[in-house]
């Protein structure tokens, strides 16, 4: 049999190198919080497969209920007939859906294929083409998300030109907007929204202007929480121009942030809501599931055919997260992330007020579990150019990969220094404090 070293060399040699990865090493299995590598590592998990297994790996009643679906039918085509697990998943999400009018669901794979699909179904129902998307905002890889996502050009360079009719208005961010450190947060939010108005007047017509699609805490570009009160503003603009308000909930939906979803926060009414890695609960633990919900007003004129995809709500999957939404009951899922959460803000910000480390965090962010570390950066010297010119570079990778020495898996995102805690919503306290001391050891080793 091949060895794990040769499996890596053969990975290395075969597989496409557009994707990067952690560590040069291989699954083999996981249990909750924890994962086994082939070498015969083990890691605390603090990615959940990039906020994917909420309730951890190979939740018992979750892989159990795959594996009974798996006996009667895996490929139950949604343009054939209805499959079983599909009604019974939406059956479980209708009360939970953050306004009662959601109650139209598609079911299809990934992520990206909902953002496709929610943009698809703008322009059909509207009649309208252009769409805007937020500075910061990840949406996927595919053609038309990419247009959307402006966290990282790295996303889409070499892969010009995008989808057209795409336009961008600034997140309210304040620690990079230039000269807006003493803004306060309702001056940051008036700023905002007086430039998403002015795009309407001079870029792309309300006539012209389909949607406007937000994640309620941006995830890749830096896990920031949306303020509600930009999110009401935006709620009215979009009604006041005849709009779609699009909330992309794949990264922050499913009780990531404390909430079942985190638009609850604003208790903004989204027209289309998009879940996915979150897997509808994290939507299947790991199985592949992504789900674009909207009122039935919206969706009932579609032409038949307009939507569709060979795996779309794939048996397997909808059984998976079935299984998903009584065990987030059961469990009290909710419970535990916001205890857990509070802990590991306090540990973070212990961190935070220590002398020695306190010059190079610029912030401490996050809802629930979906929480943020964001380190000074000589690169983005907008508010302290003393402080951040003198910072040591790559922060946050650096940190990360001393996270991964000490065993730990920790992301980083694509915007600014910043790492995210993305553990397991399920996790312990004890899991929890592990990962907080590692992450303390770390940063204290690097700056030092
Ligand atoms: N939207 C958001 C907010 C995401 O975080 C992601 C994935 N990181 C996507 C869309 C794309 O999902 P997928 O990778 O499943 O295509």
């Amino acid at each position: 049999a091949t060895t794990a070293e040769a499996l890596v060399v053969l990975g290395q040699k075969h597989v496409n190198k557009g994707v990067p990865k952690l560590t040069q090493d291989v699954f083999q299995s996981g249990q909750g919080s924890w994962v086994t590598m082939l070498s015969g590592k083990k890691y605390l998990d603090f990615t959940s497969g990039i906020g994917v297994t909420n309730l951890g790996h190979c939740h018992p009643r979750v892989s159990k209920a795959a594996a009974d679906q798996c006996m009667r039918i895996v490929h139950g085509q949604c343009s054939i007939a209805y499959n079983e697990p599909y009604l019974r998943l939406i059956e479980k999400l209708l009360p939970m859906m953050p306004h009662p009018s959601l109650d139209s669901f598609f079911f299809w794979n990934s992520g990206s294929e909902a953002v496709e699909g929610a943009i698809k179904i703008a322009r059909m129902v509207t009649g309208k083409q252009n769409i805007i998307s937020m500075q910061g905002a990840y949406h996927g890889r595919t053609m038309g998300a990419v247009a959307v996502t402006k966290s990282k050009t790295g996303y889409s360079e070499g892969t010009h030109p995008l989808m057209p009719g795409v336009y961008s208005t600034p997140f309210p961010y304040w620690h990079h907007f230039l000269g807006t450190a003493d803004m306060g947060e309702a001056e940051l939010v008036r700023h905002c929204l007086y430039q998403l108005e002015l795009l309407l007047q001079q870029q792309t017509a309300p006539k012209d202007t389909a949607a406007i699609i937000i994640e309620p805490v941006l995830g890749e570009g830096g896990y920031v929480p949306a303020s509600a009160a930009y999110l009401r503003g935006l709620r009215d603009i979009c009604d006041k121009h005849n709009i779609l308000l699009i909330i992309d909930e794949v990264q922050s939906g499913f009780g990531r942030t404390g909430k079942n979803f985190a638009i609850e926060y604003s208790g903004v009414r989204p027209d289309i809501m998009l879940m996915a890695k979150a897997r509808c609960f994290g939507l299947a633990n790991g199985f592949p599931l992504s789900c674009i919900v909207s009122r039935r007003e919206i969706t009932d004129n579609l032409k038949p055919g307009s939507m569709g995809g060979t795996y779309a709500g794939n048996a397997v999957a909808c059984a998976a997260a079935v299984a998903v939404a009584d065990v987030f009951k059961e469990e009290r899922i909710l419970e535990n992330v916001n205890a857990r959460s509070k802990e590991l803000f306090s540990s973070l910000e212990v961190l935070r007020q220590s002398p020695k480390i306190a010059p190079y965090i610029l912030d401490v962010r996050g809802q629930g579990l979906m929480v943020a570390v964001e380190f000074a950066s000589p690169t983005h010297s907008v508010h302290d150019p003393v402080i951040h010119k003198s910072a040591p570079t790559n922060l946050s990778t650096r940190v990360a990969a001393r996270c991964l020495d000490k065993g730990m898996l920790l992301l980083t995102t694509s915007a600014y220094e910043t790492v995210r805690f993305i553990p397991a919503l399920n996790i312990s306290y004890e899991d929890l404090a592990a990962g907080a001391a590692i992450f303390t050891k770390a940063v204290e080793e690097i700056v030092d």
